[in-house]
């Protein structure tokens, strides 16, 4: 007997002679009519305009945000392409100015959930199949419109519907969303090329799937960039998705429809279905082939979700993936080697910008007593500068809160604290026009006080002095006194303070600083996420995210398959 060809035992015995039908060409997708192996332009952070005095974004920027406070747009839904209107109508404002109505928008039923349900799989049957660099093109695109023509129109809509200032709206609605997607394609770029070992006698290859269904993505109010990231993260690695945007954010989400309209995105990639987050997502969330959730907002939210998705287990076509970035009680300690004029400018950067409103905001502080009286000065002589108002008046640091609900939560802790606590500086609110709540600092004498554990995003900053020979007590104390980890900062001049406080604190922040402020992650540079309660940690404008948007596929291809089942082992002596 010869001695049979050594493969793999699971090779399949070769059937000569037959070959299959030729199948009938795709209908669409493939790399049809194109040799090569493309690359994406190397990302670059986008620079940050400054819109000083004089400037000419200063200008421009005016001018939009004068034409755009003295619109009243209409807002539909959009499924597959098409614009939707319902009648059923919601109302954006401006939140510095809560009777100005900037945009009406329309509210999605049930059966638009169905209805986009229904397009995303129609359209991810030719997207999912295109080249990516096809796809990728869509968002580089779409990079290029918002470095340019769009850049205003966003910038704007941020400050006037979310009460952000020129340089906190150019930062999100313009640089991290170009960051977002111009990086990502790289990442996407990068993921693709990883590829299994093969040798001459076979090939394989990975084939990084989309997902079998449509992705749910949900955004919170807060951040621009992350509105547009949601749905495009997922959708750039051929899913298709339905997006519900933040009642509270409205303008600039539809700006962020418009926009990837008009850079080619395909009808159907992404539908935009403004409404009832509870409606939407019972229908979303209940549905066979929800096949990814992709959400940014707050903790309770997310876990209502996932138990959500846990009780409808049985009757999904896949296990869904679920990827949340939740909430925050991120903080700064300081060793009583800090630098106190710095920690004092990361206290007040890191806590009062954007109104507290940012899931890295600075929430509470650790200082040492040596430090607390400098600080402290430090940090309410610069609190007693900063202006508060409407953004579109470039003086002021700061905004309004999103809304009236906001604006509760905020006053009601600050109220709280007057019994027990002391309100070093601020404390004063004003919701007569726009819903306004002062820079606070507070001085809580109590470790475990709600205000160093529950997350308020406001503009509320907790601080808790400690005598400076618990430096390791308090370490443990940060570590263990909240749910979340999502940002922390240490501030030290010792070195042996520092390594010390990475270590203790490891857990204990999805992005941790050293000598800066806990805010302000940049694209590429320092990918953002938290673990615990501040969610899944998948890092949004990382390739760790872009891997939860697929399903890889192995491919092995055998060239010349065995001819015998028999092995070498079994020949005769
Ligand atoms: P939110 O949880 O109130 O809303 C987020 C989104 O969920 C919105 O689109 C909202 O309409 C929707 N939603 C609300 N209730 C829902 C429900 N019952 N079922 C389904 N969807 C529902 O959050 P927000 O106020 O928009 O944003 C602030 C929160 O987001 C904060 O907790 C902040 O820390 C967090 N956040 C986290 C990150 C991060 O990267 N970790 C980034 C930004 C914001």
């Amino acid at each position: 007997m010869s001695a049979p060809t050594v493969s793999s035992p699971s090779a399949p015995a070769a059937s000569a002679g037959t070959h299959p039908a030729p199948q009938s060409a795709p209908t669409s997708g493939g790399l049809s009519g194109f040799n090569g192996t493309r690359q994406v332009p190397v990302p670059v952070n986008e620079p940050v305009r400054s819109y000083a005095p004089g400037s000419p974004e200063r200008a421009s920027l005016k001018q939009s945000l004068a034409t755009m406070a003295a619109e009243t747009l209409e807002i539909p839904i959009v499924i597959g392409g098409e614009h939707i209107h319902t009648g059923n109508m919601g109302h954006s404002v401006m939140p510095h100015d809560h009777s100005h109505v900037l945009a009406n928008y329309h509210k999605a039923t049930t059966d638009h959930v169905h209805q986009a349900i229904a397009a995303a799989a129609s359209a991810q049957r030719e997207w999912a199949n295109w080249a990516w660099e096809d796809r990728a093109a869509v968002f580089l695109r779409a990079a290029e419109l918002l470095t340019t023509s769009w850049r205003d129109r966003l910038n704007a809509a941020t400050m006037l519907n979310q009460s952000k200032t020129s340089f906190q709206a150019e930062i999100d609605a313009a640089c991290e969303l170009i960051d977002f997607w111009r990086f990502n394609a790289a990442f996407a770029q990068e993921l693709y090329a990883e590829q299994p070992l093969s040798d001459h006698t076979m090939w394989n290859q990975l084939d990084y799937r989309a997902l079998e269904g449509f992705v749910y993505a949900i955004t919170p109010f807060n951040f621009t960039s992350i509105a547009g990231n949601l749905p495009t993260a997922p959708a750039l690695m051929g899913n298709t998705v339905l997006w519900k945007p933040a009642s509270s954010a409205m303008l600039s989400g539809w700006y962020l429809m418009q926009l990837l309209e008009e850079a080619g995105l395909p009808p159907g990639v992404i539908n935009f279905l403004p409404g009832d987050p509870v409606a939407i997502s019972e229908v979303a969330l209940g549905h066979r082939d929800l096949a990814g959730v992709h959400f940014t907002g707050s903790t309770g939210v997310f876990n209502s979700m996932w138990q959500t998705i846990g009780g409808n287990m049985s009757g999904y076509r896949s296990y869904p993936r679920i990827v949340g970035e939740t909430g925050g009680k991120d903080f700064i300690v300081a060793h009583a080697s800090a630098d106190p004029q710095a920690l004092a400018v990361a206290m007040v950067r890191g806590a009062f910008e954007f109104q507290g409103q940012k899931c890295s905001a600075a929430s509470r502080v650790y200082v040492p007593q040596s430090l607390w009286s400098t600080v402290r000065e430090r940090v309410v002589g610069m609190m007693d500068t900063i202006r508060m108002g409407d953004p579109t008046d470039f003086r002021n640091f700061m905004g309004a809160v999103i809304d009236e609900k906001a604006f509760r939560r905020i006053t009601g802790y600050i109220e709280g604290a007057r019994a027990n606590d002391e309100i070093v500086h601020g404390g004063g609110s004003d919701s007569s026009k726009g819903w306004f709540v002062e820079p606070t600092l507070i001085r809580t004498e109590d470790p475990s006080s709600r205000l160093l554990c529950e997350e308020i995003f406001g503009p509320v900053l907790s601080a808790f002095v400690y005598p400076d020979s618990q430096w390791d007590e308090i370490l443990k104390t940060v570590d263990t006194t909240s749910p979340y980890a999502l940002t922390g900062a240490v501030f030290a001049r010792d070195r042996r303070a520092v390594r010390q406080a990475m270590l203790a604190l490891r857990n204990s922040a999805g992005n941790f600083y050293v000598n800066d402020k806990p805010t302000g992650a940049v694209v590429g540079q320092q990918p953002f996420g938290g673990a615990r309660g501040s969610g899944t940690n998948d890092k949004a404008g990382s390739k760790l995210n872009l891997v939860r948007w697929v399903s890889a596929r192995n491919i092995k291809e055998t060239f010349n398959p065995p001819h015998s089942y028999e092995y070498p082992f079994m020949a005769e002596e």
